[in-house]
């Protein structure tokens, strides 16, 4: 299986170890024409939503990615990414990809000192570590859009179809069940 991860800005790399280490095939998205390999699924990392969403616009990878998304390409966002494919934002006129109908707050739990660590259960894993870096959260969700975790009673990881957001960072905790849920997702099993 071979995934690509957005590798424009953010912690793209300990995505890259945490699907390499699953036994994925990996290689990252830098610009137009890695867009004409194929691939099964697309990782897009945390990071500044803003940063990532104007270098999306200027590499010319925003349309492209959206498309695939749209297409039925299986994506999975993490904090930043989770920004990038809500279909608003609360507290943030932007709006990216709109392919995952959830609102989400930027920064919900407070801008500089938001970061907070937090063990809960995900749906279909079991309680896992969940580690928040200014993270943002999803105040409210369309009927179909599947819930897959809530910390103190606000959304965290949620899933329609093809598309997978979650507010934390799987990627610096040595815990590999939330891609290992993403690559089952890929192969039908999830
Ligand atoms: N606060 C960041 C944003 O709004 C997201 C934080 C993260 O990805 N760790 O884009």
């Amino acid at each position: 299986m071979t995934i690509a991860v957005l590798a424009v800005q953010g912690d793209f790399a300990e995505h890259e170890a945490m699907l390499a280490e699953l036994g994925a095939q990996v290689f990252e998205i830098r610009e137009r024409a890695d867009l004409d390999r194929p691939f099964d699924g697309l990782v897009l990392p945390g990071g500044e939503s803003t940063v990532q969403g104007k270098l999306l616009r200027e590499l010319g990878l925003f349309e492209p990615i959206r498309g695939k998304i749209l297409a039925g390409t299986p994506v999975f966002g993490t904090c930043a990414g989770l920004i990038l494919l809500a279909k608003r934002l609360s507290n943030d006129d932007n709006v990216y990809f709109d392919v995952l109908p959830v609102t989400v707050r930027r920064n919900a739990y407070g801008r500089q000192l938001g970061s907070f660590y937090a063990e809960e259960e995900f749906k279909g894993i079991g309680k896992i570590p969940m580690t928040f870096i200014r993270a943002p959260y999803i105040e409210s969700a369309a009927d179909d859009v599947d819930i897959l975790a809530s910390v103190d009673g606000n959304i965290v990881a949620a899933r329609k179809d093809n598309v997978l957001g979650i507010s934390f960072h799987p990627e610096v905790d040595r815990d590999l069940s939330v891609h290992r849920y993403f690559l089952d997702m890929i192969r039908g099993r999830e």
